[in-house]
């Protein structure tokens, strides 16, 4: 018995000893709830991008950061960063056809063929362009990879498929696991820079990993879009149905299927077709203000606190549709991502409170329009040379399920960066398991707001529970996730309940802060490792300065 209370005062003892070398208080599960309460509350309408909602949130966070003694680390002494967006919509007017150079033209039916958006933000566009098969459209230096080998796209249509290179070797495309090169976003923002006017990614189920409906849903409608800044954009953003992509080759009398098997070769060269795409697209354009919203620690250290640690996680959401009855028109989001805002606001009020401060500053980011497409974010990423701190480290919130207490962590992306060790170790401290990708072929890393970090050179991860908690096993995990997803995700059903239990969530937050104080004051900052796909951008980052 002795030997036994010996050893537990040693592990407490131990433990304090790691949380508490600076003086802080601690995280409150309980103020976790609160903010999320309030953020998922009806009075904030779903805090829809450019509506009463989004605005009413992005003040309380700002309220709440100016009561804890952050300073503004926004524009002109502020908290807010200004987001200049557009909102884009292809109207009825809009025309849409197939041309071959000899036979009849073929008319293409919006949404069931195609649906496109205009990048390039104009009201009225003539596109009348000759198209060029380009397999999967990828440029990839470090898997010796070029599907262009120095053709000219200035001018044209490019027809590609999503996804990349059918692989099992993790040494190419990293194997089954889904690389930045197979996105979509990828495939407009490669063909744009290479001169494209138009681009038709062609959609097939099992690519995607999602059927036509939800390429449908979620170009319909309105699409937003960072105000143009120089970056070069397309005057149609396409996707073409499979049986669309299959008529317009067998056009040039070629066969789908066969075109397929020669994307997957090193030797792969663009085939230009003798197809024209000619449209007219026509659109509604309406630009508008979103907010991020920024506050900040300085740095004890006068010759590291112009680096800063930076914390982000999105407060916006779907809003509220008007057009649907009241009472189920309001998308709370209160797991999506009130979760998220309810730990960085935490973990603001900690540090302010933090004494003395760590070495280098930190910077807390709640980030707007990320249901847009990671917009806030990679404004955010594009104008980290105005931030009053240059952030090294970016640690992601997004989705946390307020379900109890994790034994597991999931920190995709940390492993390749020069940090991963001391995640492990901290993770250990917390006797916390790290919990692999469970779907490295969904390309998750993708698709949240670190990656807007990531991809302009700052070492970027999101910090989120496992499946395995406290006091359940795994299969439980498991099934609470498949609830959610079913259920909740993305839809009004994501309320915020008095059942909910922040344990875990502040949990994440104390493990968050404890690798925060770790790299603010380790001699030298988190790097990409050799080799990586962001190597080079943290390279052209650091040498900017
Ligand atoms: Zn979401």
């Amino acid at each position: 018995m002795r030997r036994l209370g010996m050893l537990l005062a040693m592990v407490v003892v131990g433990t304090a000893a790691l949380a508490q070398k600076a003086n802080a208080p601690k995280i409150d599960p309980q103020r976790i709830r609160a903010h999320v309460k309030y953020l998922a509350s009806d009075e904030l309408e779903g805090r829809g991008m450019n509506q009463k909602g989004g605005d009413l949130a992005a003040d309380y966070i700002a309220a709440q950061f100016k009561s804890y003694g952050l300073k503004p680390a926004g524009e002109n002494g502020t908290y807010f960063q200004q987001v200049p967006m557009v909102g884009v919509k292809t109207v009825a007017d809009t025309t849409f056809g197939l041309v071959p150079a000899s036979g009849a033209p073929v008319e293409l039916k919006a949404l069931d063929d195609y649906v496109t958006t205009d990048e390039q933000q104009k009201e009225s566009v003539e596109i009348n362009a000759p198209i060029v098969f380009v397999g999967y459209g990828i440029s990839a230096p470090e898997y010796q990879w070029d599907d262009y080998k120095g053709y000219d796209l200035k001018g044209k249509v490019a027809l590609l498929f999503v996804n990349e290179p059918v692989s099992e070797d993790p040494n190419f495309f990293k194997g089954k696991a889904l690389t930045y090169y197979g996105r979509w976003t990828y495939k407009f923002e490669e063909t744009a820079r290479r001169g494209a006017i138009a681009t038709l990614i062609i959609h097939r189920e099992d690519l995607a990993s999602y059927p036509w409906t939800v390429v449908r849903n979620s170009w319909g409608g309105e699409k937003s879009f960072l105000k143009l800044d120089g970056t070069p954009k397309l005057a149609a953003a396409s996707w073409i149905q499979q049986e669309v992509a299959r008529k317009l080759v067998g056009m040039a009398g070629l066969d789908l299927d066969k075109l397929f098997q020669q994307a997957q070769s090193r030797d792969f060269k663009p085939i230009p077709l003798p197809v024209s795409l000619r449209a007219h697209i026509v659109s509604s354009i309406h630009p508008f203000n979103s907010r991020n919203v920024l506050g900040m620690v300085r740095g004890s250290n006068p010759a590291r606190n112009g680096e800063a640690v930076l914390y982000t996680a999105h407060y916006d959401h779907f809003g509220i549709d008007k057009s649907k009855p009241r009472g189920a028109n309001i998308f709370h989001g209160a797991a999506d991502n009130a979760t998220g805002c309810g730990i960085i606001l935490e973990l603001g009020r900690v540090w302010a409170a933090t004494k003395p401060a760590a070495a280098r500053s930190i910077l807390i980011a709640a980030v707007t329009a990320e249901e847009q497409g990671l917009l806030g974010s990679e404004y955010l990423g594009k104008h980290t040379a105005q931030l009053p701190v240059r952030p090294i480290l970016d640690l992601n919130y997004d989705d946390l399920p307020p379900i109890g207490i994790p034994e597991e962590v999931e920190v995709v992306g940390a492993e390749r960066t020069s940090f991963y060790p001391i995640v492990e170790e901290v993770a250990k401290e917390f006797h916390l398991t790290i919990r692999p990708d469970s779907r490295p072929e969904a390309g998750h890393y993708y698709r949240s707001d670190h990656f807007s970090l990531g991809r302009v050179g700052i070492p970027a991860f999101s910090v989120s529970e496992g499946m395995k908690y406290q006091g359940h096993d795994t299969a439980w995990g498991q099934a609470e996730a498949k609830e959610y997803v079913d259920n909740r995700y993305h839809q009004p059903t994501d309320v915020y309940e008095p059942s909910m239990d922040f344990r875990g969530d502040a949990f994440m937050a104390e493990f968050g802060y404890a690798l925060g104080q770790k790299a603010a004051s380790e001699p030298t900052i988190p790097m990409w490792l050799k080799g990586d796909e962001f190597e080079a951008a943290q390279k052209k980052l650091l040498g900017a300065k």
